[in-house]
C-alpha cells in the first residue's frame, strides 16, 4: 500500500508506525472451502441457530427481513422489543453510504450517540474516524468505494454503557442483519466483541480471531478490537492498523474485475 504524506501524518499521531503490510495469514475463502467437506477458516463461526418457524419471533425477523430502508429506519426508531427502549433518548440507526463498499459494525451506543442519535461520535468515534482516514475512507459524503456505513449491534444505549444482555443483542439481530442486506458491502469490519460474537458466533477472544478473514453471508470480516478498547490499551493500536490493511486488501482482492 503507498502512503501519502497525509497518511502518514495521520498514523503518526495515532502512534502507529509504517511497516509493509503483513500477507492474510490465511488466504480469503471461497465458497467451496466454506463447505461442511471442506471446513476453511470460518470453522471458527459457529452456524446461526435455526429460526423456530411460527413463533412471534420468527414472524418478526421475517417481516424485518423483507423491509426497505425507510421502513427499516422506522422500525427501528419505533422499535419497543427489548427493555432498552425505556431508557434511550433515541436510537441509532447508522450512518454512511448506503451501497458502501466497507461496513462497519460496532457494538452500541453510547452517551453521545444516545443524544445525536448517530453512531461512533465520542472519542472511541474520533480515534475511528482517523483510523479511516488513513485508509483513504471516511463516514462523510463520498463515493461508495470510499464512503463507509457504520452500524452498530444494538440500536440503543444500554444504561450506563453496561454491557449487552444476551436477550437485547438477540432482538436486536435482525436489524443490523437487514442493514447488511441492504448495503450488501464487498468487507464488514468487526470491532470489538459483541460484534464479533454477534456476528460469527463465536465466543473465541478478539486476539484468536483477528489476522484472518471470515465471512459472514458469503461478504468477507475481518476481526478487529474496539476503538474505545484501543483508547484504554495502546499497544494493540499497532494490531488495529495491522487489522485495517487486511481489511483493505481484502476489500480490493473482493472488487470485480474489470473488462
Ligand atoms: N461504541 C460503539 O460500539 N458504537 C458506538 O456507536 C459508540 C461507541
Amino acid at each position: 500500500m503507498a502512503w501519502t504524506e497525509r497518511q502518514r501524518l495521520m498514523l503518526q499521531e495515532m502512534g502507529i508506525r509504517l511497516w509493509a503490510t503483513a500477507a492474510p495469514e490465511t488466504p480469503v475463502p471461497t465458497a467451496a472451502a466454506e463447505s461442511p467437506e471442506a471446513p476453511g477458516p470460518m470453522a471458527a463461526a459457529v452456524a446461526r441457530p435455526p429460526a423456530q418457524a411460527g413463533t412471534a419471533t420468527d414472524e418478526r425477523s421475517a417481516a424485518i427481513a423483507a423491509m426497505t430502508w425507510p421502513t427499516l429506519r422506522q422500525a427501528v426508531a419505533e422499535c419497543t422489543a427489548c427493555g432498552l427502549c425505556q431508557s434511550r433518548r433515541q436510537t441509532v440507526f447508522g450512518v454512511g453510504n448506503p451501497a458502501a463498499r466497507w461496513m462497519i459494525v460496532g457494538e452500541a451506543p453510547g452517551e453521545q450517540e444516545d443524544l445525536t442519535g448517530e453512531p461512533f461520535v465520542g472519542a472511541a468515534g474520533r480515534l475511528l474516524d482517523n483510523m479511516l482516514r488513513a485508509l483513504n475512507l471516511t463516514r462523510e459524503d463520498a463515493p461508495p468505494e470510499r464512503q463507509v456505513y457504520i452500524a452498530n449491534t444494538l440500536k440503543c444505549r444500554p444504561p450506563r454503557n453496561r454491557n449487552p444482555e444476551p436477550e437485547e443483542l438477540a432482538r436486536c439481530e435482525p436489524f443490523l442483519v437487514r442493514q447488511i442486506e441492504l448495503v450488501r458491502p464487498r468487507l464488514i469490519l468487526a470491532m470489538g466483541r459483541f460484534a464479533v460474537h454477534s456476528l460469527l458466533r463465536s465466543n473465541e477472544p478478539i486476539g484468536k480471531l483477528r489476522g484472518r478473514v471470515h465471512r459472514y453471508q458469503g461478504v468477507p470480516l475481518v476481526v478487529t478490537y474496539h476503538p474505545a478498547y484501543l483508547l484504554r490499551n495502546l499497544a494493540d493500536k499497532a494490531r488495529a492498523w495491522d487489522d485495517l490493511c487486511l481489511a483493505a486488501q481484502t476489500a480490493e482482492a473482493a472488487a470485480p474485475q474489470q473488462g
